[in-house]
């Protein structure tokens, strides 16, 4: 793929399998809203820059991690999830909010993790990687790209 990859979509419920209490949410994107680029993404993690709008919320551009996979549930047909995790205290959820992702590039396809354990210290080195390519100066730039300001 060539990135980046714009696109803006509203913030739907998950499954709610507990990403919040492992210190890790993820805000799950509106498939239907989300261009063919971005569902056709191969099955992994990603990482950019997020801005979530709405009324009463913070509006900065922020880094996040972005995850490509499988609905487990609708393992037979070929849709998938795209959830982002921000890297910002937001203090409030923001269910049903439009954001913007400018996805910059890949760090890892899909795994197996045999713990749960291993999976967030794995996320955690996820989340490392990203925040040393966006400080880079050519994707860093991204921050402030016009996309956000429209
Ligand atoms: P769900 O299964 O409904 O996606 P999560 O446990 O993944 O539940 O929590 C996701 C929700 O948490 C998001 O939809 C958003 O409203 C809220 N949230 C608060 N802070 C963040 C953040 N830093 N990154 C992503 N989502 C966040
Ligand atoms: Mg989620």
């Amino acid at each position: 793929s060539d990135f980046p990859l714009y696109a803006s979509a509203k913030v739907v419920h998950g499954f709610g399998r507990g990403s919040k209490q492992m210190g890790i949410p993820t805000a799950n994107l509106n498939p239907e809203e989300l261009p063919k680029e971005i569902l056709d993404l191969p099955k992994g993690v990603y990482f950019g820059w997020v801005q979530v709008k709405g009324e009463g919320l913070d509006a900065g551009v922020q880094k996040m991690v972005m995850n490509v996979g499988n609905r487990p549930t609708f393992a037979d047909s070929d849709a998938v999830t795209i959830e982002v995790h921000i890297l910002h205290d937001y203090k409030i959820d923001f269910y049903g909010q439009d954001v913007g992702i400018a996805v910059l590039g890949f760090i890892r396809p899909e795994m197996k993790f045999s713990s749960l354990d291993a999976l967030v210290e794995r996320i955690g080195d996820d989340i490392k990687a990203a925040t040393l390519y966006l400080e880079e100066e050519v994707l860093k730039s991204y921050q402030t790209d016009r996309f956000f300001r429209m």
